[in-house]
């Protein structure tokens, strides 16, 4: 027998006071249930916590005087129904705001990022990244800051996601190989100082790109209601992938889990940066597509952009469709291994695998089952990213994540 108290010993003189500080504990799984669109009414909301109504209205309207989420008590109800609907819930339009910074190989960008991971501002991308990350990372976050002092929206924090793994616990870019930086630039560190530096509050974070894509892909994408959920993507140059388990990002011992791109998919393949030769990193990302085709690159957008576009819109040329196939069984091979050690119960693919999947699913699926054990009956589903800018809401994941956590110390 415990000690404490029942606190239903209260009874008739209950305030909505002694309500919320019942329902505390409750306040950011409410507000997660809002942000990932799980809980669009005070009904479900009250269902999902597990709580009385009495406690999940008393958390609804703390939720909203934090300016976080909207009550809507008379929502119309639809012709012909019956009773009175429940209090509908929203995230607040006009309510703080991530700053979501992103660096790839072509260039960078910012946003301002909402809950729910509504994109409320971004700014023109730069096409230039210079070989010194605090340079760009000073001019990224200048463009947030902008777009900050323009709207006028109050700051919970920044989220940075860069094209290399990201090791913890010190937030260092192993390997940005197709930036010019340094292996091992401490870019959380410099990233914090700049958001300092011009006047930015909140707490800076920064991680994988893929990682970032994937835990927005779940909360808000193609991965919802996933529970080990495996993506696969290329960024601009090269392929990464990521795990979320149950609701988490699984990111190994040192942040380094999920190096996908040095899976060997062709052993007579090309020699890769890595040492070895044929991995997926230089088998199946836009510049192999390119290649394949038999295209030069051009200069003015990026490689992703220009493979994508091939495959969009010139499937029918005979050597599009033939380097279209030969990505797609490189991709395949890569995907049946990992799901003989992973037994994901979904994966999802971004960049340019996204297109591939979306040009021949089919043939995905077959190279999948005709490859792997667990993949046999074709009983993992395959689906392509949904979300655009993934990667940049994932970065504003990340610095919302305390205010998910603990929604009154975190906004007051
Ligand atoms: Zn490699």
């Amino acid at each position: 027998m415990s000690g404490k108290a029942d606190p239903r010993a209260a009874g008739e003189g209950t305030t909505s006071r002694t309500r919320l500080d019942r329902g505390r504990g409750a306040l950011g799984p409410a507000l997660e249930l809002v942000h990932t669109g799980r809980a669009p009414t005070r009904a479900v909301l009250t269902a999902e916590l597990g709580v009385t109504r009495a406690t999940a209205g008393a958390v609804a309207a703390e939720l909203e005087a934090l300016g976080l989420i909207r009550v809507d008590a008379r929502p119309g109800a639809a012709a012909g129904s019956q009773g009175r609907p429940s209090h509908r819930l929203s995230v607040a339009e006009d309510g703080p705001v991530a700053l979501a910074a992103q660096v790839h190989a072509d260039g960078f960008r910012a946003a301002l990022v909402g809950l729910g991971g509504r994109i409320v501002a971004t700014a023109p991308g730069c096409e230039t990244v210079d070989a010194d990350p605090a340079k760009v990372l000073g001019s990224v976050v200048e463009a947030g800051a902008e777009l900050l002092r323009t709207t006028g929206r109050r700051c919970v924090g920044a989220g940075l996601a860069v094209p290399s793994a990201v090791a913890e616990p010190d937030g260092l870019a192993l390997n940005p190989l197709h930036l010019a930086w340094p292996a091992g630039a401490p870019v959380r560190r410099i990233f914090a100082e700049c958001v300092r530096a011009a006047g930015i509050g909140g707490p800076a974070f920064a991680a994988n790109d893929v990682n970032l894509a994937a835990l927005a892909e779940h909360r808000h994408g193609a991965g919802r209601g996933a529970r080990d959920l495996l993506c696969v993507a290329t960024g601009h140059r090269g392929v990464g992938g990521a795990l979320v388990l149950d609701g988490r990002l699984h990111s190994g011992s040192s942040g380094l889990a999920l190096e996908v791109g040095h899976l060997t998919v062709n052993p007579e393949g090309r020699p890769c940066h890595c040492g070895s030769r044929g991995c997926l990193d230089v088998e199946a990302d836009p510049m192999a597509f390119l290649t394949a085709a038999g295209r030069e690159p051009g200069p003015e957008v990026s490689l992703l952009k220009q493979a994508d576009d091939l495959i969009r819109h010139h499937y029918d040329d005979t050597a599009v469709r033939g380097a279209t196939e030969a990505l797609i069984d490189r991709l395949g091979l890569g995907l049946a291994g990992l799901v003989n050690i992973l037994n994901p119960d979904r994966i999802i693919l971004g960049g340019l695998h996204r297109t591939l999947c979306d040009a021949d699913p089919q043939r995905l699926r077959a190279v999948v089952a005709d490859r792997s054990l667990w993949g046999q009956s074709g009983g993992v589903p395959i689906l392509p990213c949904t979300l655009d800018h993934n990667s940049l809401v994932g970065a504003a994941e990340l610095a919302w994540q305390p205010v998910l956590d603990d929604p009154l110390t975190a906004l007051t």
